[in-house]
C-alpha cells in the first residue's frame, strides 16, 4: 500500500497551464512509489518557502571517483529525524548515453525496468544539460546495485566534478544530410581514449568535448565546449537543383526573395537572370525554370547554414568535408559567458590517421589544461588569463590569421606578437605554394 500523498496545492497550480507538467508525471510515480510521495512532499515545501533543501556528500561505486551526484535532505526535526523520509536520499546516477544518442524502444523498456528493479524512483531525465542520461532518486544502499545492472547492460557512468565530462554528438550521419564528418566515431575514440580523467576526477575543473556534424551545432558546442568539433566543408555548397526548383514552386518568388536571399548574412546570394549567369569555380548555381537563377558565391559564404536549413535538400554541404576546431567554450564562471576560439579553421577527418590527429589534440589540450589552468579555471579562462598566442604555443599550434575574422577588433584576441605570426604565416604559405 502506497503511502499517503502529501498536499501539494503550490505543485497543483503547475498542471494548470496548456502543456504537460512534470508534475503530473511524479503524481503518476508516487502512485506505486513512497519515495517519489516524499519528493513531492519536500518539493511542495520548497515552493511555499523558495528554498533548496538539498545538501551533497559522498556518494561512489567501487573503483570510479565520480559519476553520482549525491544529495541529501536537510529538512528534519528538532531531533534530526527528515519530514520526508523516503526521500532523505535521493542522488542521481550520471550514466553515459550512446554517441548520438540512438536507442531501440526495446532498450529504453529495459533501462526502465531495471532502474525500478533496483530500487530507483523510476524518475529519468534524457538527456540532462550535462548530456548524461539522468537516473534521478536512489538511496545509499542500492546505488551500487543500480550502477552494476546498467553496466552489464553496457552503460557506463559519465562524470562529476573536476573531470573529464560526458560526450556529446548530434544525432548525425546516421539521419541527417548535413552531417560533414563521422560524429560518433570521433566521439568514441576521443572518450574512450581520455575516460581514465571521466571517472577519476583530477583536472582543476570540467572539461568537456562536443561533436556537432555541421554548422547548426545542434548540441551547442560553441557556447558549452572546451573543445568543439564542427562539421564544415570548404569546396563549393552542393544544389540539387531539382528540390531548389520544388522549393520554389512552393513558396514562390516572394519567399525565395525575402526568406533566402535577404537573409544571407554576407549577400552571397544573388538572383540573376539564366542568360547573364557568369559561371565560375566558386559559384553554385540553380536554375530556377523561370529564366532566373540563384547564384552562390561560395567565397563569400560562412557556412551560417540558414540557405540551407530553409531549403532541405535543394542546397547542400559541399563534397571537400572536414571540421573546424575550438576551444574555450563556457557558461558563465569567473567571468561572463565565451563562445569557442577557433583554433583549427579546417582539418580532413575521414582516414585512421586523421581521427588519430584528432584524438592527440584533444589529449595534448587535455594536459596543458591539466597543468597550466588554476582551480575551479575553465579552458576559456585560462587562455584569457594567459593570452590566445602563449595557449597554441603551449599546444604546439601554428597560428593562423584564418583562426578569427577580424584580428583587430575581436577584444577576446590578445593581439602581442600578431604581426609576427602573420608574418611567419605568410612564409608557411609561400613555401607551400
Ligand atoms: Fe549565405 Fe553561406 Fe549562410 Fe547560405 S550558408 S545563407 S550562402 S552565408
Amino acid at each position: 500500500m502506497a503511502k499517503q500523498m502529501h498536499d501539494t496545492p503550490n505543485l497543483d497550480e503547475l498542471e494548470k497551464g496548456p502543456w504537460p507538467s512534470f508534475v503530473t508525471g511524479l503524481k503518476r510515480l508516487a502512485k506505486e512509489n513512497d519515495m517519489m510521495v516524499d519528493l513531492m512532499g519536500q518539493l511542495e515545501t520548497s515552493y511555499k518557502t523558495k528554498f533548496g533543501y538539498w545538501k551533497g556528500g559522498t556518494v561512489g561505486v567501487v573503483g570510479y571517483g565520480g559519476g553520482i551526484i549525491p544529495r541529501f535532505t536537510e529538512l528534519k526535526n528538532e531531533k534530526g529525524v527528515p519530514l520526508f523520509p523516503e526521500a532523505a536520499e535521493f542522488h542521481t546516477l550520471r550514466i553515459m548515453p550512446p554517441a548520438g544518442m540512438h536507442y531501440s524502444s526495446n532498450l529504453l523498456r529495459e533501462m526502465c525496468d531495471a532502474w525500478l528493479e533496483t530500487g530507483g524512483s523510476g524518475l529519468i531525465a534524457f538527456h540532462g544539460q550535462s548530456g548524461d542520461i539522468m537516473l534521478q532518486g536512489v538511496k545509499t544502499e542500492n546505488v551500487q546495485a543500480a550502477f552494476d545492472k546498467f553496466n552489464e547492460m553496457g552503460f557506463d557512468l559519465g562524470g562529476a566534478g573536476p573531470a573529464l565530462r560526458t560526450s556529446m554528438s548530434c544525432v548525425g550521419a546516421a539521419r541527417c544530410e548535413m552531417s560533414c564528418f563521422d560524429e560518433a566515431r570521433a566521439l568514441r575514440i576521443v572518450i574512450n581514449n581520455n575516460i581514465d580523467d571521466m571517472h577519476r576526477p583530477s583536472l582543476p575543473y570540467k572539461f568537456k568535448f562536443k561533436f556537432s556534424g555541421c554548422p547548426n551545432d545542434c548540441v551547442n558546442s560553441i557556447q558549452r565546449a572546451d573543445m568543439a568539433v564542427i562539421g564544415t566543408w570548404r569546396d563549393n555548397i552542393r544544389v540539387n537543383e531539382a528540390r531548389v526548383q520544388d522549393y520554389y514552386k512552393a513558396h514562390g518568388m516572394s519567399d525565395l526573395v525575402n526568406d533566402v536571399i535577404s537573409k544571407c548574412p554576407t549577400k552571397a546570394i544573388t538572383l540573376v537572370s539564366s542568360d547573364k549567369v557568369q559561371a565560375s569555380d566558386t559559384t553554385s548555381v540553380a536554375a530556377l525554370g523561370d529564366g532566373n537563377s540563384l547564384c552562390i558565391d561560395n567565397k563569400n559564404c560562412v557556412r551560417c547554414m540558414h540557405c540551407l536549413n530553409v531549403i532541405p535538400g535543394g542546397l547542400l554541404p559541399g563534397n571537400d568535408k572536414g571540421v573546424t576546431i575550438l576551444v574555450g567554450g563556457k557558461r558563465t564562471l569567473k567571468i561572463g559567458d565565451l563562445m569557442g576560439t577557433v583554433v583549427i579553421p579546417f582539418m580532413k577527418l575521414e582516414s585512421d590517421e586523421d581521427f588519430e590527429k584528432l584524438n592527440e589534440l584533444g589529449r595534448t589540450i587535455i594536459d596543458f589544461f591539466a597543468e597550466n589552468a588554476l582551480e575551479h579555471e575553465r579552458t576559456g579562462e585560462m587562455i584569457e588569463r594567459i593570452g590566445l598566442v602563449n595557449f597554441l604555443e603551449g599546444i604546439g599550434l601554428e597560428v593562423d590569421p584564418n583562426m578569427i575574422n577580424h584580428p583587430r577588433t575581436n577584444p577576446y584576441v590578445r593581439t602581442d606578437g600578431w604581426d609576427e605570426e602573420v608574418a611567419k604565416w605568410n612564409e608557411r604559405k609561400q613555401a607551400a605554394a
